[in-house]
């Protein structure tokens, strides 16, 4: 089976997540696309094959070799618009034109630049109506294209394949029910998104912070000297936090504070915050800040009540590769053996490879050539999935 026909018959299926469902998956379409890769990893002969009780499907392909290479891929689609694609558009060398998707929906260069990175390159875009699934389907589709060569060139490798397709990572529980025992690799790669000539190992380090402010309510009429309003105080925390670290005014390394929500009256006020930051340390500023800001409004107020409630989230796997860059080294070998320039981008988020790593796993992420995920402007270089095949053909040697 050719490659395109390959991720043409798993973007076909529609495998939505669903942030409202409690089941792990949380769709029943994810368990049928497990099925689905199972039959296909069985029918290309791969004799060691699960799927568990979660849905997730893990394979392995031992040849002898010391020590194991893992590729992870997810199998579900985000919940935004239509997934389950049938009538997607092959646009063969691209020439950098105006993309018509349908009467209504036209993809420009100009609004979209990733289609300048794509000039010459062959692309699959979709119908306007629905997304096109790439994210992860192209690293799935990419992953059975290596696991055909690597069957058929067992000799030319270094290292065993373990391979696991997880379910629910675009609600944010991708990693939450993933097993290293039973992938049993020293070291994976995830194979999720974005151009093939970035790589990540960094992502942020994240907090959530919630602020509970108790004002003193009266009647505003005889309000005066006595009445602390507890909203006013919401207001005036917010100001005293660094008005440029907020996501709309930062990029790259800058970490940032996040109001997500604000709620009150007059006698109770709620301010929810997320924190983010690559450098450790400066997520700790950014605790003491909020805890600062409380400090000098209870001075000023002494009536009122604030309470800062910090949890930490998830962490930067970079400060486990710091000490680990056995992952990192074999991509600039697999890069530079095949004459690819590759660049390190921090994610401004999380991701299932900091959760993996941080149960054992080193987990960098690989791109597999998707773009604009999410929506109907998505589309992928199948240039550049062809190219990344080649890039962990290295990768295992
Ligand atoms: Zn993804």
């Amino acid at each position: 089976m050719e490659m395109l026909e390959r991720f043409k018959k798993y973007i076909a299926f529609d495998t939505v997540s669903d942030d409202n469902s409690l089941t792990y998956p949380s769709t029943k379409s994810q368990c049928e696309f497990a099925d689905l890769l199972f039959s296909d990893l069985v029918s290309l002969g791969v004799k060691d094959v699960i799927k568990d009780e979660n849905s997730i499907v893990y394979a392995r392909v031992n040849i002898g070799k010391e020590k194991t290479l893992g590729l992870i891929a997810h199998m579900d689609t985000a919940p935004t618009i239509a997934g389950g694609i049938k009538n997607p558009k092959l646009i063969e060398k691209y020439d950098g034109s105006d993309i018509k998707l349908n009467e209504t929906y036209t993809m420009s260069p100009n609004d979209f630049p990733a289609l300048k990175e794509v000039i010459g390159d062959d692309l699959l875009v979709t119908d306007g109506e629905h997304l096109l699934g790439g994210d992860d389907k192209a690293g799935v589709t990419i992953i059975f294209e290596f696991l055909i060569y690597f069957l058929n060139h067992k000799d030319e490798f270094n290292y065993n394949l373990a391979i696991a397709f997880t379910a629910d990572e675009e609600i944010g529980r991708g990693a939450s029910k993933f097993d290293v025992n039973k992938m049993k690799a020293d070291i994976a790669y995830t194979i999720d998104g974005g151009s093939i000539y970035e790589a990540n190992f960094e992502n942020f380090n994240a907090a959530s912070a919630k602020v509970r402010i108790e004002g003193v309510g009266v009647h505003p009429g005889d309000a005066k000297g006595i009445m602390i309003n507890s909203v006013l105080l919401g207001i005036e925390f917010n100001s005293l936090l660094p008005q440029d670290m907020i996501p709309s005014k930062t990029e790259d390394y800058q970490g940032f504070f996040h109001l997500d929500s604000f709620k009150g009256d007059v006698e109770n006020t709620t301010l929810e915050y997320i924190l983010r930051d690559h450098d450790k340390k400066l997520l700790e500023d950014k605790k003491g800040m909020m805890l600062g800001a409380k400090e000098q409004l209870l001075k000023k107020y002494p009536k009122a009540k604030i309470e800062v409630e910090i949890k930490d989230e998830y962490r930067n796997m970079y400060d486990y590769f710091i000490n680990h860059m056995e992952a990192i080294e074999l991509i600039n070998k697999a890069y530079i053996n095949s004459k690819t320039p590759i660049v390190y981008k921090p994610i401004r988020g999380g991701t299932d490879g900091a959760t993996i790593t941080y149960m054992g796993l080193p987990c960098p992420n690989l791109g597999t050539g998707d773009f604009n995920p999410h929506g109907r402007f998505e589309f992928v270089s199948l240039t550049q999935m062809k190219k990344m095949v080649e890039i962990l053909i290295q990768l295992f040697k």
